[in-house]
């Protein structure tokens, strides 16, 4: 996971910092009632740094806080910033400081996280679960307490199920079943020592020629293919297949 660190946005050394062994997941956060300017909403790289520095430096002056309560801040445009990290209790969530973490998102009032923002905040809960075991991903609200933190947006996202420890990336979709799965295609698997197959109904058959692939794709037959740097096309098509039950190989 690539970070900004505590030095490139600025923070101070916190005064004091408290270890913890375990936690039990994530909670999600925003900064409150009132919309953030633009450009910090809009990830601005030294808008978002001036804003966590603003941030530490009330948590730390005003509320009395060892640091900037949070353990880690995910912007708009998908940068994941340190703040304390993983292994310190925080002063995020009342009741949970010692056994769980905190992403902070920088929205405020009914302004709305981006997809790249959630695959941020993602990333960081993946990194959560490597280190502390598959855990819980929920809105500060829920934990429960009396706020209304993460804001609207943030927790229809989360109700939703979009915050979670996986690739951020979605998964290829599945072929249709009740049409595009049975036409004919040729597979052209582009990976040195690999093959290429014509695949009709629940068979598949090596094609062991490149004019055997030649004639086929000049009766019509679509080709799903990939290229040597990029064999995702096919890689995701073998493993809808697979899923479906079919090719078995003649
Ligand atoms: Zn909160």
């Amino acid at each position: 996971m690539q970070v900004v660190t505590r030095d490139e946005w600025g923070a101070r050394p916190p005064k004091w910092s408290e270890k913890i062994y375990v936690s039990k997941g994530v909670f999600i956060h925003y900064n409150g009632g009132a919309p953030l300017p633009a450009d910090v909403v809009g990830g601005n790289f030294d808008a978002v740094c001036a804003h966590l520095r603003g941030v530490q430096a009330y948590h730390m002056n005003t509320q009395g806080w060892p640091d900037i309560a949070y353990s880690f801040c995910a912007d708009s445009v998908g940068r994941i910033y340190e703040l304390r990290g993983f292994g310190v209790a925080g002063a995020h969530t009342l009741g949970w400081n010692w056994d769980s973490h905190a992403v902070y998102l920088p929205l405020g009032g009914d302004q709305a996280p981006t997809d790249v923002q959630i695959a941020a905040a993602n990333q960081v809960i993946a990194e959560h679960d490597k280190g502390f075991g598959a855990g819980f991903v929920k809105g500060h609200q829920q934990a429960p307490n009396s706020t209304s933190c993460p804001g609207g947006p943030t927790m229809a996202r989360i109700l939703a199920g979009d915050f979670h420890a996986t690739n951020p990336m979605p998964p290829p979709p599945p072929p249709d079943p009740d049409e595009d799965e049975m036409k004919p295609v040729i597979v052209v698997d582009p990976r040195p020592g690999k093959s290429a197959w014509h695949v009709f109904g629940n068979t598949r058959y090596r094609l062991a020629s490149q004019a055997e692939i030649d004639v086929l794709a000049y009766m019509g037959t679509e080709i799903v293919t990939g290229d040597a740097s990029n064999p995702d096309p096919i890689v995701n098509w073998l493993r809808a297949c697979k899923d479906l039950g079919r090719p078995t190989d003649r």
